[in-house]
Formats: structure tokens, sequence, C-alpha cells
């Protein structure tokens, strides 16, 4: 596998999505445009707060993903799955360069360790 191709994409989307929880958060916060004195149009604003604060959430949500792509890829561990063990599938991680388990591991949802009742 080409590590440094990987390591390039995934510090090229690190950087997107930094970007674009910043600009979220930016926004939400009306550092360009401050809140309305109209009280119908300050609840349009809240509520487009609210999807700005979505966007913001899981954008950071992927961000600690591809931080954490980044140390496997780091200490040799990127294409393991953290789950079982195995090599996580290479066009799995074509399609998810962040994802951290196998196609197998990632179906049977999201538990680690324990299984589920
Ligand atoms: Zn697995």
């Amino acid at each position: 596998m080409d590590t440094n191709a990987v390591r390039d994409r995934l510090l090229k989307r690190r950087d997107e999505l930094r970007q674009r929880a910043s600009d979220a958060s930016a926004e939400a916060r009306h550092e360009a445009d401050p809140l309305s004195a109209d009280f119908a149009e300050q609840v349009t604003q809240r509520e487009n707060d609210d999807v700005l604060g979505a966007i913001s959430h899981s954008a950071q949500a992927e961000l600690q993903q591809v931080e954490s792509a980044l140390r496997r890829l780091a200490s040799g561990r990127y294409s393991t799955c953290a789950v079982c063990g195995e090599d996580i599938e290479p066009e799995r991680l074509g399609a998810v360069p962040y994802t951290d388990r196998c196609r197998a591991c990632a179906e049977r949802g999201t538990g680690r360790g324990a299984p589920r009742p």
C-alpha cells in the first residue's frame, strides 16, 4: 500500500474538515452577521444555527476519525482492523480511508470487545 498517498489524502481531508468546522462555528457565532432585532428573523437565524451546529459537529466527528487514522498510519497499524486484528480490505480503505475496522466488524456494529446481548 502506498502510505504516502494515503497520508496525503488524509491530511487534505483533515484540512477540509477543519476549515468546514471553523466556518460553521464562525457563522453560528454571527461574526459577520449579528442577530436581527426582528424576532421572527431571529427564529430563522437560530434554526440556521442548529443546522450549522450539526455541520460543525459532524465535521469534528469525522476530523477525529481522520486524526486517529493518521496516528494508526504513523504506527503501522493503519490497515489492521481495530476489532479483530485482521487486515482491512484495501477497497474498503479506498472508499472510507479513515475506517478502523474491516467490513465484517463494521457490519457487526460498533461495539468493541464485549458482544451485545
Ligand atoms: Zn475486523
